[in-house]
Parts: C-alpha cells; structure tokens; sequence
C-alpha cells in the first residue's frame, strides 16, 4: 500500500479502489464453485528455491498422476521446456526459420538466452530411481540435440485408475527473457519451468516438443507451489497465495495453491508496485492483483478499466469466471518479450511510459490475455495443433470485447489524425496469407510466422465475423455459450467446436468450415461490369435527348466469383430516380449477370452492401459507381496499408 500513496495525486480514484481491504480469499475457487471443477487428473506439489544472482531454482517435485486413459501405462512423457533456450534447439531451429517475434532475423546465439531444466533426481513411489530410465524423445521432428521432452520407462504399467507419484528434484537456469520466459535485471517471469507430465489425448500421448510458434497443452489438476526468495522480492502467481513466512537467512517463503487450472506461472521483482482491486461478478467478487512497474503507474488504471470491462463482458456473453483472483504482470522496460502472455488466473500485459490514451494497446493487451482464461485456460484446447481454437476464438472475442468497450472503428486507435479498428487490422493480417495455410495446420508446420499470425488470429476472427452474417450474431454468441458450457475443463477438438455451432444453428455448415476452416480457398467476387444500354436504342424515332424520368434503360452488373471459395452474394444497385435494389445470387458459377429494365439509370452497384462479408479478401472490387473517383480509392489503400503494416508490428508480440 505504501508504493500506491506514493501516486496518490494523479491516481486518487484509482488508489481509492487499490486500498480496499484485503478480504481473507485463501481458497483458489469462488465460494460459489462447486469444487472440483475438472478431472484433476494431476496434483502437483512443488518446493522451489529462487536464486536471483544467476536466475536459476532448485526445487522438488512431487507429481501424482491418475491413470484415468483406460488402459495400463508404462511410459510417461514429460516436458522439460526451459530446454528449448538453447542453440540447436527444435524452438531456436525454427524460430531461424520462420522468422519470429523471438528470435530475431539474422541473429547469431547469444549465452545470455540459454535456459535448462535439468533433472537431478527421478524417484518413482514404490518403483525406486528411474533417473536411468528416462531418455529424450522427438515426436514431432528428428531433431536429435532438442531436449525439450523426456521419457520414462517403467518397470511396471501403472493400471487404469491407479495412481503414480514421481519425486524429481530439479535445476532451472532461465534465460534473458526469450518467449514469456526468463528475467530483465531484477525481473523474472518463470514460465514452463518445471517437469510437466504429457496429455493422453485422441487415445495417445500429446507430449509435442517446444516449437517457435506453439503454446502449450495440459491436463488439469491442483498446484501447491512453495516459492523461496530474497524476502525484498515481490511475488505473484498463479493461484491464490495461502501463507508467508519470513526465514531467518534473509528469504521469506510463499506458498500457493490453485485448483482446476493445468499450468502455473510466477513472477518476481525487487522494484514492482501491487496494486489491488476487486471486480464484482455473476460468479462473485474476483480480487485483481497487479505487479507494476513504478514507471508504468500511468498504464495502471487503464490496464484495471479494461480488465474489469472484459471481466465482465466474458461473464455477460460467455460463462462465469470461477478463480478467486487474476493476477496481471507488468514487464519492465526492456523485457517486452515477457509481454502478452496468458497462464491460468495469470497474465502478463504490455506498456510503456509514453502510451497516449488514443492508442488501446495496454488494454488490448489485457483484453487478449484475459480473454485466454477461457480459450485456453478453462477451454483447454490443444495449442499445437489446433492453435485457431484459442487464439482465433479469442481474437473474435477480443475484437467483440474491445468494441463494445471502446467502440467500434476506433478500438485500436482513437485520435484526431486517424482512427484504427481490430477487425481492420485482422483483415490486413489475413488478406496476404490467405493461400498457404488452413486454420487446422498444426502451429509449428505453417510457412512462417506470417501465416500463422494471419491465419491462426486474424483469419479465424474474419471467419466467425462472416458466420454472424450467415446464422446472425446471437446465434454466434449463443454457440459460444455453449460451446464453453459443454467443454470447459475439458479438452475439445476443431470438431467440437464446429458441431456446437451447427448445432446452435439448426442448419449443417459443413460446406463453409470445408471453405474456410478446413481448406485455404479464397473468397472474392467483384464487379466485373456495369453498364446502363438505352432499351430504345433499335428504334430510329427515339429522341436523341435522354430525359431522366422517361428514358427506358436496360442496366447491367455483372458480378465475378474472382476466388474459388463459394458464397452467397447480396448485390445491391442504385438507380438515379433515388430508388435501392438488393439481389441475390449463391455464388455458384464463375459469374451472374443482373439485368434491370426500368426508366431510371444504375449509378452505383456495390456486392456486400453492409459490409459483413470480413473473408473477402479485396473489397475495393466491390463496388462500381457511374462515375468512380480511383484516385481517391487508391489513396485510402495506401494509406491503410501504411497505417496496418505499422500496427502488425506493434501487434506481433500478442500471443
Ligand atoms: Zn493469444
């Protein structure tokens, strides 16, 4: 409470909020959760000592792990990330490839970003030592130096339903900040950094090696983590924190605990600000706990406005929050890779010093990573393979939150000079992607990270945007709803969700997702033509003088499916007598030609009048007026180019 008087005068209402009393919410779920919320196929109880001179831990383990896949086990994977950090890694591999946020174009290895996990000791209960048992498995390529996954044979299966409990004393050297993880000076976020059991899923092990472009998948389970550091540090953590004690050597020791949650994330800083609130929910009252940096106090209110929006906004149209606390992490300065990032109950925002209030990238960053909570961290879908199922849901999610909070058009960038939207930049992203990959290719084979980026985010949220305009909004909304309803604790697949929503709209989709989810076609129909023909003309007395009114015309559009993804067209055509049409088309055939016979001349036709259609992927060929002003089209291409190519870099950070 001390750092937050400090900035008193500037955020008196803010701190008004932050010194709240605590309320005494040692219990990781809400009161109103009817415990356990999930399988709890995992117990975790880890004892963990922090050494910040050279960011590294020793810690120990102990995993019990329920066999529940129906069939007797006898080897076990297990990630072992901070591995990945290292230079033949599969992740360094190809991150050199692809090209991405973590590992910069042209850039040789440097010592500071090395990290390992090493284990020092692997007891199994009732089966001895096995450390000579395990080995290192590739799964996904033949990468013979990554280390990111292990495995144990045993000298026994485990049976169905038995239980096995693992003792692994290990060692973690984290790296200057690579991928969510690692330290800044002082700063540490340790993420994916201890051994972690694999997922019997689709009747195997999904235990997929640490790739550039993936996240993470788990099964879910209850953390007890005991956390031991410089007793100046302050700490935050998945979970809720359930005891602190002060050790005479100068070192305090934290204990958490979270339940129904697959991962678990911690931070530490000498220097950081808490800053406390509450936000009030269908499922209850959620403590907020934020870790800022002093510098970025400015960001503080906006980060708290647009996760108390959000907050809401999820338990409004989606489902209840169940956890008794969020924690937001605020990296410093010069640890943006440590940046928009989600764990279970636990975030990590972005800022800097100077952010004008126009632009919405703190709370768009906040909004994202909040969002994750339930694509991801309640809805737990597999990152690796079907990344479009959490970061695309919450893409469309996030472009739906930050309207309705900030307004649409304007929920990116909010000035006098310019204006900035979501689903704009989403388009941008998608639109020179759009034919390499579909949205079901498995995150580490797309061509770059381009592609992954434009289909596995933007593309995903055109494609929901252009299924409100096919069921509506609130059928989208509902199927959402009960999408969430059904699978949260749960581990859904692509089909999951598409039946949910065929469901919901009492209508089979199929030829869509085979367009647009499960193919790359690409939608664009355009006006070919369009032209006004006097009906008159054959007659040698007709008056040379057209009159408006009077003169019968014979108009024309012809509309082009230019792409080769099938869809419905609305046209709509204006006549000079002030009069509207709309026709329809489905899209079949290469082209359709309208043709009108009135006394009245077209003057303007546009396909998609009401601008709904997000997946297609040129609308400047939309639109046909009879005397087009091209220039002026030309110079809002190029100035949305601009502006959008500027945003995909500040946005490429997002995951
Ligand atoms: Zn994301």
């Amino acid at each position: 409470m001390k750092s937050v008087r400090r900035f008193l005068p500037v955020f008196a209402q803010f701190c008004l909020a932050a010194s709240l009393p605590l309320f005494a919410q040692t219990s990781p779920l809400l009161p109103s959760q009817k415990a356990p919320l999930s399988d709890r196929v995992l117990a975790y109880q880890i004892d963990a000592n922090y050494h910040p001179k050279d960011h590294s831990l020793d810690a120990q383990e102990t995993l019990t792990w329920t066999n529940y896949t129906g069939q007797p086990q006898d080897r076990l994977p297990f990630h072992l990330y901070l591995n990945a950090f290292q230079p033949n890694s599969t992740f360094t591999r190809e991150g050199h490839l692809v090209v991405d946020r973590d590992v910069p174009v042209g850039s040789n290895w440097e010592d500071k970003h090395f990290g390992a996990d090493v284990i020092k000791s692997f007891e199994v209960v009732g089966m001895g030592d096995l450390i000579s048992q395990l080995h290192f498995i590739h799964p996904d390529d033949d990468n013979a130096a990554d280390q990111t996954v292990v495995e144990v044979q045993l000298p026994r299966p485990v049976a169905p339903n038995e239980g096995i409990t693992f003792k692994i004393a290990f060692h973690d050297q984290f790296p200057e900040i690579v991928a969510r993880s690692g330290y800044k000076r002082d700063f540490l976020l340790a993420g994916q950094w201890f051994p972690k059991i694999g997922v019997w899923w689709k009747n195997a092990w999904n235990c997929h090696q640490y790739h550039a472009t993936t996240e993470f998948f788990a099964d879910f389970g209850t953390f007890d983590v005991k956390l031991t550091l410089p007793a100046n540090f302050n700490v935050g953590a998945t979970g809720v924190k359930t005891s602190e004690t002060t050790n005479s050597d100068g070192t305090k020791t934290l204990v958490f605990r979270a339940e129904d949650v697959h991962d678990f994330a911690w931070t530490t800083d000498p220097t950081t600000k808490i800053v406390e609130d509450t936000v009030q929910l269908s499922s209850g009252t959620v403590k907020i706990r934020m870790i800022m940096q002093p510098g970025h106090m400015a960001s503080a209110p906006r980060y708290l406005t647009a996760l108390k929006g959000t907050m809401k906004k999820f338990d409004e149209w989606i489902g209840p929050y169940p956890y008794s606390q969020i924690t937001v992490v605020d990296p410093p300065h010069g640890g943006g890779a440590a940046g928009g990032m989600e764990y279970p109950t636990f975030i990590t925002a972005d800022t800097t010093w100077w952010v004008p209030d126009g632009l919405k990238i703190p709370e768009l960053v906040v909004e994202h990573e909040f969002g994750h909570q339930y694509w991801y961290g309640m809805v737990a879908t597999n990152e690796f393979e079907e990344a479009w199922l959490d970061e695309g849901i919450n893409q469309y999610t996030e472009c739906k939150v930050m309207d309705a909070l900030y307004g649409p058009d304007v929920d990116v960038l909010n000035t006098r000079a310019a204006t900035a939207s979501e689903r704009g930049l989403a388009r941008m992203g998608y639109i020179g992607v759009a034919q390499f990959d579909p949205m079901t290719r498995r995150g580490w084979q797309f061509v770059d990270f381009e592609s992954y980026g434009g289909i596995t985010y933007d593309k995903t949220a055109l494609v929901l945007f252009t299924l409100e305009h096919i069921i509506g909004e609130q059928k989208v909304r509902q199927a959402q709803h009960l999408y969430f309803e059904r699978y949260r604790f749960k581990h859904p697949t692509a089909d999951d969700f598409l039946n949910t929503v065929n469901e919901v709209a009492g209508q089979n989709l199929d030829w869509y997702w085979n367009q647009s989810v499960r193919g790359t076609p690409v939608l664009d129909y355009r006006i070919l033509s369009a032209d006004n023909e006097r009906a008159d003309w054959a007659e040698k007395d007709a008056p040379k003088q057209e009159k408006q009114g009077e003169t019968e015309y014979l108009s024309n559009v012809v509309v082009h499916r230019k792409g080769d993804f099938l869809f419905p067209v609305i046209l709509e055509v204006k006549f000079d007598d002030g009069q509207t049409v709309r026709e329809h088309w489905d899209g079949q055939d290469r082209w359709h030609r309208f043709e009108w016979h009135r006394r009245a001349k077209l003057v303007s036709a546009e396909i998609d009048p009401d601008h709904a259609v997000l997946l297609d992927r040129d609308r400047f060929n939309n639109s046909w007026r009879e005397e087009s002003n091209s220039r002026a089209t030309g110079k809002i291409t190029g100035y949305w180019m601009l502006l959008t190519q500027w945003f995909s870099q500040m946005l490429a950070w997002l995951v």
